[in-house]
């Protein structure tokens, strides 16, 4: 960051503007355990921890050449992915088609067309691997570029070179070591990198996954029914399920004691951390937290008004 926090463009304020915070969570520490928060949506463009991969790809496809001569991008997403490659797309001057599926909220779409994207709205009832293999094609045929956050290395590292290495080294700068992360798992990129990076270098480490419980929706993040790519190819301690209610709670919890706004897959990190910091012990805990809760005021208002809840 620079000094006086001053930058001479959104690209630059993206890549400079780290590490991203690393916030004690109060309420959630104890004497012999300390909880960070990783506070992903103080990334500027999605204000999502999916500015990273994003940037990331869109860079490495660039250097590679594959964007040249104004082609177009293509691309099936559902949220924060489709935000941020709208909003860099609008920065680079390229013009990018997204494809989303039938339950995508309005709250996205808005916020889609606010960034200059050509909308898709398709018949899908999630994102699953036909509809990404769907799009692959049809940037085929029109000659488009599919970045496909879902099979793209590009993803997996950039949590890897950045992610990871933000958070060890915010964690060495006050002299610590993770014992614990508890992280979502969507695509699986951050998941995986993280437990790549840290198996590695502190193989004591035990990297937690949150998935929603069966039958749940929770923007963000999947059921292992999908198969994302990065998952198993690493090593994870434990996969806790989490209800949309649950994952709402969390978030609640949060703002009613630390005052922060966080998304519903942050709140189910939060339900999974309780849920297993009993069974782990102490030691130090470092939860992710992808975004923030605007995008989904939708379901607050629902869980508000669907029984007397204050
Ligand atoms: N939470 C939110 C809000 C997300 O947008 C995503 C990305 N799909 C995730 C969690 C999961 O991240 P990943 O794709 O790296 O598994």
């Amino acid at each position: 960051m620079g000094d006086s926090n001053v930058f001479v463009s959104t690209v630059e304020l993206f890549e400079r503007y780290k590490p991203t915070p690393l916030v004690r969570m109060s309420h959630l520490s104890a004497p012999k355990r300390e909880v960070y928060a990783k506070l992903e949506f103080f990334n500027p463009f999605s204000r999502s921890i999916k500015d990273r991969p994003v940037f990331h790809m869109f860079m490495e496809a660039k250097k590679r050449g594959v964007l040249d001569g104004g082609k177009e991008l293509f691309e099936a997403t559902s949220g924060n992915t489709g935000i941020s490659l709208a909003a860099l797309c609008s920065i680079m001057g390229i013009k990018f088609r997204v494809y989303i599926p039938k339950p995508t909220p309005q709250i996205t779409e808005i916020l889609l067309k606010i960034f200059g994207a050509e909308i898709i709205r398709t018949e899908w009832g999630t994102l699953d691997m036909d509809a990404v293999k769907q799009v692959k094609e049809e940037a085929e045929k029109y000659g488009a570029v599919n970045l496909n956050q879902f099979e793209n290395d590009d993803n997996f590292n950039s949590h890897y070179l950045f992610t990871a290495r933000e958070i060890d080294e915010q964690l060495k700068s006050v002299r610590k070591k993770p014992d614990v992360i508890v992280a979502g798992c969507g695509t699986s990129g951050h998941i995986a990198a993280l437990s790549k990076y840290f198996k590695k270098k502190y193989p004591e480490v035990k990297i937690i996954g949150v998935v929603p419980a069966q039958g749940e929706k929770i923007p963000g993040i999947k059921g292992l029914e999908t198969q994302p790519k990065w998952f198993f190819q690493v090593e994870v301690d434990d996969v806790i399920e989490v209800t949309q209610i649950g994952a709402i709670e969390g978030a609640i919890e949060i703002a009613r004691n630390e005052g922060l706004f966080i998304g519903l897959s942050a709140g189910a990190v939060v339900q999974a951390y309780k849920k297993v910091f009993h069974r782990l012990g102490n030691g130090t805990y470092v939860l992710i937290f992808p975004d923030d809760g605007f995008k989904y005021i939708e379901a607050f208002k629902k869980y508000f008004s669907s029984s007397r809840r204050v």
